[in-house]
């Protein structure tokens, strides 16, 4: 028989991975708690045509898609925002705005497999909706950077506004297929090619050099790119507009006393075709891939058949958050909880240990009973070598008394400790 391996683009994510993850995913729903967001939890599988809706191409021809037994076509999540707003155009619609809406768990796109680039990955994703006011784009903003900060990584946020480059499109009459298509090109930073699909369709020559200059704009210094910016699109009133709602956010960011390492980008476009404002994603040195992105998308909700209702949301990428952290040696302070390996000197004490090890764990306390039957050096020698904390060793002549040896295994310690006092002696 073959070797059975995981589908290709699928990883196992073993012990030590898997602690990491979840540790991520506890520093997001923590995140998610101290801002009021509530987590939903919806499903994997969802309708085709409701993932298709509004996905835009590039994730739209990635999805794994398929018929289901009673001749339905579905398929597996690329995003938490479609099922959002299905729920917001549905069972919430008739809720008092504005929903703070949280989730976690697996998206799946058909990417080519590479480092950070997986077919199922993680996303903590957050949705602010109902608000059109530049405070809520800087509450998504201060969130992400308190989720990266807690989980230790050092990281530089990249901002643009889409409404800016829109505000051009728009003013020119370019419909929305050029329009699309351009921001992808501009999403890859094929800058020449996005300016030459302007051109053939017919831009305006200023359009043009207002667009050329634009995709050139960007800096640490963000209110003298701004300022740049407002020159530039001054002939542009939308585009004028939408750079003073940047300029908005990024005051209120500054306000606010939060150090983020911010960069603005005047050029910057998403992939996803919903967006309508902001736009900022999460970068780290050691890594040339995003951690996570968002931004505003004010009409998504009304397309899904929900009254009209402006947004902003981000998703994380927590697989790319754990890279991060490896990268960043950020591992170090997510310590495991002590352990405590519960060994019964002879098989008659199997009994007696499994109640000790019941009574440990009834107080809180991580215990691996002995459960290969080895003899007490064996077990020892094991506990030892995998860093398990403590040894309980049950033996007749102590218990005679209520008592076990307990062992601290890297220090070679040891004492007679009453059954009774164990827990506490373990956390003392
Ligand atoms: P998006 O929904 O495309 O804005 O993606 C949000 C975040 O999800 C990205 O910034 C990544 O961190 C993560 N992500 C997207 N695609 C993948 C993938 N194929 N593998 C791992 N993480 C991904």
């Amino acid at each position: 028989m073959s070797e059975f391996k995981t589908v290709r683009g699928m990883r196992d994510l073993l012990p030590e991975e898997a602690r990491i993850m979840k540790y991520i995913e506890a520093k997001a729903r923590r995140t998610a708690e101290l801002y009021g967001f509530k987590e939903i939890i919806t499903p994997i599988v969802e309708s085709y045509e409701l993932l298709s809706a509004k996905a835009g191409e590039e994730v739209r021809s990635r999805m794994f898609v398929f018929k289901d037994l009673g001749d339905r076509m579905v398929a597996l999540r690329p995003e938490f925002t479609a099922s959002v707003a299905r729920l917001v155009a549905t069972a919430l619609r008739t809720e008092p705005r504005p929903f703070r809406l949280f989730s976690v768990g697996s998206i799946y796109r058909y990417d080519e497999p590479q480092k950070g680039r997986y077919r199922e990955f993680w996303q903590s994703n957050f949705e602010l909706m109902g608000s059109n006011r530049p405070e809520a784009d800087a509450e998504i903003i201060l969130l992400t950077d308190s989720l990266m900060k807690s989980v230790g990584l050092k990281y530089a946020m990249k901002i643009g506004h889409v409404g800016v480059l829109r505000g051009i499109f728009n003013q020119e009459k370019l419909d929305d297929k050029t329009q699309n298509a351009v921001m992808q090109l501009m999403d890859k930073q094929l800058y020449d090619d996005a300016l030459r699909m302007l051109k053939d369709a017919g831009i305006s020559k200023e359009g043009l050099e207002a667009l050329r200059r634009l995709v050139e704009l960007k800096g640490n210094n963000v209110f003298d790119v701004v300022a740049k910016m407002k020159e530039t699109v001054a002939g542009h009133e939308k585009a004028a507009e939408a750079t003073e709602n940047l300029n908005e956010i990024l005051k209120l960011i500054s306000q606010s006393g939060s150090s983020i390492d911010i960069m603005v980008n005047a050029g910057f476009a998403r992939g996803l075709e919903y967006y309508t404002g902001v736009i900022f994603e999460v970068h780290v040195p050691d890594l040339n891939i995003a951690l996570g992105g968002g931004g505003r998308y004010d009409r998504l909700i009304e397309l899904f058949g929900g009254d009209p209702t402006p947004a902003v949301g981000v998703a994380h990428g927590l697989d790319r958050i754990m890279l991060a952290m490896q990268e960043q040696k950020a591992l170090r302070g997510i310590g495991q909880e002590k352990t405590v390996a519960v060994i019964p000197v002879q098989e008659e004490l199997r009994a007696e240990a499994l109640k000790i090890a019941q009574q440990l764990r009834s107080q809180g306390i991580r215990v691996e009973m002995e459960v290969m039957g080895r003899k007490m050096g064996k077990a020892l020698e094991d506990a030892d070598r995998r860093k398990i904390d403590w040894a309980v060793i049950v033996g007749e002549r102590e218990l005679k008394e209520r008592a076990v040896v307990l062992k601290k295994l890297q220090k070679r310690e040891q004492a007679t400790v009453k059954i009774e006092g164990l827990a506490e002696a373990i956390e003392a």
